[in-house]
């Protein structure tokens, strides 16, 4: 079985700053992570390597700075770890994202299964994945909580739904997103602490996909933020006074006011 995670770097953090003038993230002082759900992703990937042979690549896309991330999943298990980063990949949404990493893993050729976060902590979207699949043409199956079995070129799992399970049977290859349900996460052990030390992450870039620019990055977004902010919270509160008729009546002119009543 070859398995392939995408796991992006985020902000360890959900106390975000916006720059008012770029709308992007201020990522200056904010230590960053992998996203918490490319964790049980590239866990979930180990153990299939464990249990079927193959080998697993960890695959990301952002800056030069992501491969410290890539190289946690050395340490975390995984047999190697490709960043793709260039200028021209800046500024993508989440589709020109997904179009770089389908560029990326068309590329990589021989794979079985590709296995992605639920989403994200920063841009928490959940479109990744799905989006992927549709670029790759394969069968997604989303908020996996059990990879049952492996077999005869297909897969069984479990996914939540909102009361309960699904059990889903798909052939590979296939891509699927996962929750935090379906393991735990080990912790590095000395010997990949050692490995990832000395690992070599090739770093890809639009030449060496081969791809237009400007399906990449900000040109090939259809999507542009426009403005970032955070909601005002307003908590006005008022307590009427006197008899329970004439409290009613006082809420029941204010919800009038307010054209609620
Ligand atoms: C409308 C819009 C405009 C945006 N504009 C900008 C912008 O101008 N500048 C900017 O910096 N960001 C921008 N972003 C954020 C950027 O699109 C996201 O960082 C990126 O597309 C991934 O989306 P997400 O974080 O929501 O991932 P999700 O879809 O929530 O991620 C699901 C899973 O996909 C995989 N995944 C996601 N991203 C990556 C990655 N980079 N590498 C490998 N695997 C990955 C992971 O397994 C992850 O768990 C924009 C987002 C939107 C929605």
């Amino acid at each position: 079985m070859n398995v392939i995670v995408c796991l992006k770097q985020v902000p360890g953090t959900t106390e975000v700053k916006i720059d008012p003038e770029t709308n992007t993230l201020v990522r200056q002082g904010i230590e960053n992570v992998i996203n918490p759900f490319d964790t049980y992703a590239l866990e979930e990937g180990v153990r299939i390597r464990e249990r079927f042979g193959g080998k697993v690549t960890a695959l990301s896309m952002g800056p030069p700075q992501a491969e410290v991330a890539l190289k946690e999943a050395v340490s975390l298990g995984v047999d190697e770890a490709i960043l793709l980063s260039d200028r021209a990949f800046a500024g993508a949404d989440t589709w020109a994202t997904a179009y770089t990493l389908a560029s990326a893993i068309k590329k990589m050729g021989q794979y079985d299964l590709i296995i992605c976060g639920r989403q994200t902590l920063d841009g928490d979207t959940g479109q990744v994945g799905p989006e992927l699949s549709e670029m790759l043409e394969m069968p997604f199956i989303a908020y996996v909580s059990q990879i049952e079995e492996i077999a005869d070129g297909g897969m069984r799992v479990q996914r939540m739904v909102e009361e309960g399970h699904e059990i889903i049977e798909t052939p590979l290859p296939a891509v699927i997103t996962v929750v935090k349900e379906i393991n735990v996460p080990r912790l590095p052990s000395l010997r990949g602490i050692m490995k990832s030390k000395g690992a070599n992450i090739p770093l890809w870039s639009v030449a060496e996909l081969d791809i237009d620019p400007s399906m990449v990055g900000l040109s090939g977004s259809f999507t542009k933020v426009i403005k970032i902010f955070f909601p005002q919270r307003i908590c006005n509160s008022e307590i009427f006074q006197g008899e329970l008729e004439n409290q009613v009546e006082c809420l029941l002119g204010k919800l009038k006011d307010a054209g609620l009543a």
